[in-house]
């Protein structure tokens, strides 16, 4: 859930990266950004976030749970990673000196039928270039609820809140 961002830039000590050293740039934008953010992005980064995880955590709502040394606290994952803004140098909304010690899920994603689809450019160990998380309530035959989260596309799990219907006739409606 924590894991820093795949720019390239962002390791590379020679460049400017705004989200390693606040306010030196992005060599992102004007430089390779291959897979970088298509949503949510901003003028001062267009990383994005590699988790897989994290991303099905945001289709069932999660709620992470964490310590620190003044005591306990929770954050909706909704919550949990902030927008990029000015400042991509901070990720997540968790208190300095927190530890993450468990992340819960609500009751009502035992009853959701889910998947995990990710799109990557190699068949072995790769990050996501686009991945999605799908869970759908269905009672009776009946779709009554759908939650859809992104990954790879954004700095961090994108939950789509709205999402039309596709007929593309490669999309994988077997087994839901
Ligand atoms: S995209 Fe973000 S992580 Fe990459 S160089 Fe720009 S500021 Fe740094």
């Amino acid at each position: 859930m924590l894991q820093r961002t795949r720019c390239g830039y962002f390791t590379d000590l020679s460049s400017p990266c705004n989200k390693r050293s606040p306010g030196s740039g992005c060599a992102a934008i004007e430089g390779i950004h291959h897979n970088h953010a298509v949503l949510g992005h901003s003028a001062h980064c267009v990383a994005t976030h590699p988790s897989d995880l994290a991303v099905a955590l945001a289709a069932f709502d999660a709620v992470v749970r964490y310590e620190t040394l003044d005591g306990t606290g929770e954050i909706p994952l909704a919550q949990f990673y902030l927008p990029v803004g000015d400042r991509p140098d901070r990720e997540t909304a968790l208190p300095p000196g927190a530890l993450i010690t468990a992340v819960a899920l609500p009751g009502s994603a035992r009853s959701l039928r889910s998947r995990y689809r990710k799109v990557r450019e190699r068949a072995s160990y790769a990050f996501a270039t686009v991945s999605v998380a799908a869970a759908l309530d269905v009672r009776d035959g009946v779709v009554r609820d759908v939650r859809i989260a992104l990954g790879g596309v954004a700095s961090h799990p994108w939950r789509a809140r709205s999402a039309r219907p596709c007929r593309c006739r490669t999309w994988p409606t077997a087994g839901w």
